[in-house]
């Protein structure tokens, strides 16, 4: 057991700089809590590579009805988050775009598995109107002329990922949250409770509590006692960076979906003129090359969508990695651990789930108590045990 020494008393300590572990730090920040965060690239992570798409509507699936209801609040959240985050950064823009999502089909099939999404949408209530393919083409004329239906839902927008990071990063500076440019090595834990971690420099950092937010590495931390988190696997994303030159502008006004031979296509133009499309789904461990194929497949099915991508230069290729839990739900909140918070596993969503993690996370941080809305994420769940884990702040 290494007994931990720190001159300066910090409140929260947040394991990872990425998307979520800098908004988290922000808020708690905001809060009145001393906040550090350690992270040898904050401001890194998948939120670099992440498309932005905040569409909790056109990614529902079956089953994951409590994972909607998080992403329609964080989604209504939005709005009023990324105003107020260009404001505590000093004017960065965050690259939020108001401009809803269109789903496409390409055949028949697709056709099918739409419309049931469809009537999925409006059993629970939710905002999603039905086009024919001629309807689709007048809102979107740059779509394939096969295309055989679509769901219009005005309520999925977008983010640019990279600018919220740094306007995340400056946020956090400017609210006093100290950055420690090192990497956790090992989290330090005193008489059955969290109590700081020991980074790659030797140095310790103490704290009351201990956020951990290092996306699919939050399980890798030494020092972690077994049976606390669950392994958060590495799903890798591959992603294509594409430049709309002004005289093709606007290419796309709202973001574009479909699924084409099964896998799931999105692309997302943004107001610089910018067109993301992503994303390939593998799982094979920390890997993040770039792959002939990975690029291959994006381009060929994007094609089948829009035929005149073709036209556009491609600048940028990029990997990343989606912290998936075992149920590719999050987990937020305390763990079995006392002392140790989760703000981790956000999978697909976690740019979408940004403001209302960080928000139900500094309110637990703040004042000892989880807000409904995140009970259903709490990390207990994985617990081998659930009936003698008691969670604790
Ligand atoms: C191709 C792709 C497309 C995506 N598209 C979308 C999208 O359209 N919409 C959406 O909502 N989400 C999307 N996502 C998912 C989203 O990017 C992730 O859910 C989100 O970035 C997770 O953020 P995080 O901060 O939890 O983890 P990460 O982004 O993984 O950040 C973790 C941070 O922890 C740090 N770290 C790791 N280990 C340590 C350690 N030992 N000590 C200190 N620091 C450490 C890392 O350096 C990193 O900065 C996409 C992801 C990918 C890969």
């Amino acid at each position: 057991m290494t007994r931990v020494q720190s001159d300066a008393r910090t409140d929260v300590l947040v394991i990872g700089g990425g998307i979520i572990g800098l908004a988290v730090a922000w808020r708690a920040a905001q809060r009145g809590l001393r906040t550090a965060v350690v992270d040898p690239s904050p401001g890194g992570g998948a939120g670099q590579v992440a498309a932005g798409m905040l569409a909790p509507v056109t990614e529902l699936q079956y089953g994951e009805e409590p994972l909607l209801r998080l992403g329609m609040a964080s989604n209504e959240r939005y709005a009023d988050f990324a105003a107020e985050l260009t404001e505590a950064s000093g004017g960065q823009d965050t690259g939020y775009r108001w401009c809803g999502t269109i789903a496409v089909a390409l055949d028949s099939d697709d056709r099918e598995e739409l419309r049931e999404l469809h009537a999925f949408h409006r059993r629970l209530g939710l905002d999603s109107t039905w086009l024919t393919g001629r309807e689709a083409r007048r809102l979107e004329p740059m779509l394939a002329p096969g295309v055989r239906g679509a769901l219009h839902v005005a309520d999925d927008h977008q983010v640019d990922g990279r600018r919220m990071l740094r306007a995340l990063l400056l946020a956090c500076e400017r609210a006093g949250v100290l950055i420690h440019r090192a990497e956790a090595v090992e989290l330090l834990v005193e008489d059955g409770r969290a109590t700081g971690a020991r980074l790659g420099t030797g140095e310790t950092v103490a704290a009351d509590r201990i956020v951990l937010a290092a996306g699919p590495h939050s399980h890798r931390l030494a020092g972690l006692p077994e049976g606390v988190l669950p392994a958060i696997r590495p799903v890798k994303g591959q992603i294509l960076r594409l430049r709309i030159p002004d005289a093709y502008r606007p290419f796309l006004s709202r973001n574009v979906r479909a699924v084409v031979r099964g896998q799931h296509l999105y692309l997302v133009p943004r107001e610089n003129g910018e067109l993301v499309i992503g994303a390939t789904t593998e799982e094979q461990g920390y890997d993040t090359t770039v792959t002939a194929g990975g690029v291959y497949e994006l381009l060929r099915d994007a094609h089948e969508l829009v035929p005149g991508i073709t036209e556009l230069p491609l600048v940028e290729t990029s990997a990343g990695l989606r912290p998936g839990s075992p149920d590719n739900a999050p987990l937020l909140g305390p763990t079995a651990l006392p002392g140790l918070v989760a703000a981790t596993g956000h999978y697909r969503n976690g740019v979408l789930l940004t403001p209302v993690t960080a928000d139900l996370v500094s309110e637990y941080l703040a004042t000892g108590e989880l807000p409904d809305l995140a009970q259903p994420f709490t990390p207990t769940r994985f617990s081998p045990d659930r009936s003698t884990t008691k969670a604790s702040a």
